[in-house]
């Protein structure tokens, strides 16, 4: 079932993402070769039991045990923090990170480079970045979830990147993943009606080689089949009358 949000609905999960905003900014002025992921997990914690009111999403959702997914270099999406991972000079380290403030949830994701990125893992940032924003602009009001999914498909492909099929972007509100998936491949005119009060995450994951993936032995890791970097970048947004709103971009104030 497709919820659509009121004004004061989506005025309660942009609060969220607000929070979910702060808590990247946050990390990413701190991310720096010698620091873990699990350094990343407890200070994201934190910052986000410190906001009154606002709990960390992910942990404890289908048993997932952190706050923050930390998916460094050939990891997809869904690593585990631990204070073991210490992060390396041109290591490239995506940060999910889902917040509940006020019954309502909050998503968001970037991915981040360690020090000085290597040319071709800033072309996969740039790209990644890049198809996240044209799948933003396709969600307009009467548009399709397919114009999303195409417009990020072949943002990622003229740049010599790869999408993922398996994961998918998704519906949120007052739970944290609901309908529609919103998928990072696919063909326009296809797929759900986009109509104001419809709130969603966009979310490409994209692999510099092959598209293919696999689970590691924790059961949530997700690693590229070839070995090849992945980045992965997220916004929560709301469709609105006027085009889309991205709740989770950072206000200042
Ligand atoms: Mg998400």
């Amino acid at each position: 079932m497709i919820t659509l949000r009121n004004r004061t609905e989506i005025a309660r999960i942009r609060a969220a993402c607000q929070v979910v905003a702060r808590v990247l900014r946050f990390l990413e002025g701190r991310v720096e070769p010698g620091v873990s992921t699990g350094d990343l997990d407890r200070w994201a914690e934190e910052f986000i039991l410190r906001h009154p009111g606002a709990e960390p999403a992910f942990k404890g959702l289908y048993g997932f045990p952190c706050t923050l997914c930390t998916s460094v270099n050939e990891e997809v999406v869904h690593g585990i923090p631990t204070a073991e991972r210490e992060l390396r000079e041109g290591d490239i380290v995506s940060i999910d990170v889902g917040v509940r403030l006020d019954g309502y949830y909050g998503d968001a994701a970037v991915t981040i480079p360690v020090g000085e990125p290597s040319p071709r893992a800033r072309q996969l940032l740039e790209a990644t970045k890049l198809a996240l924003q044209r799948g933003i602009e396709a969600a307009q009001p009467g548009a399709q979830i397919g114009d999303i999914s195409a417009a990020i498909q072949e943002t990622v492909e003229a740049a010599g990147f790869s999408v993922v099929r398996e994961l998918v972007g998704h519906g949120i509100g007052t739970r944290p993943h609901e309908e529609p998936q919103v998928p990072n491949y696919g063909r326009r005119g296809q797929g759900v009606r986009l109509r104001a009060g419809l709130v969603i995450a966009i979310e490409p994951m994209v692999n510099a080689g092959g598209h293919g993936i696999r689970t590691l032995d924790d059961d949530w890791t997700i690693v590229t089949a070839d070995g090849g970097l992945s980045a992965h970048f997220e916004h929560t947004v709301a469709i609105t009358e006027r085009g889309a709103a991205v709740l989770s971009a950072l206000e200042e104030g």
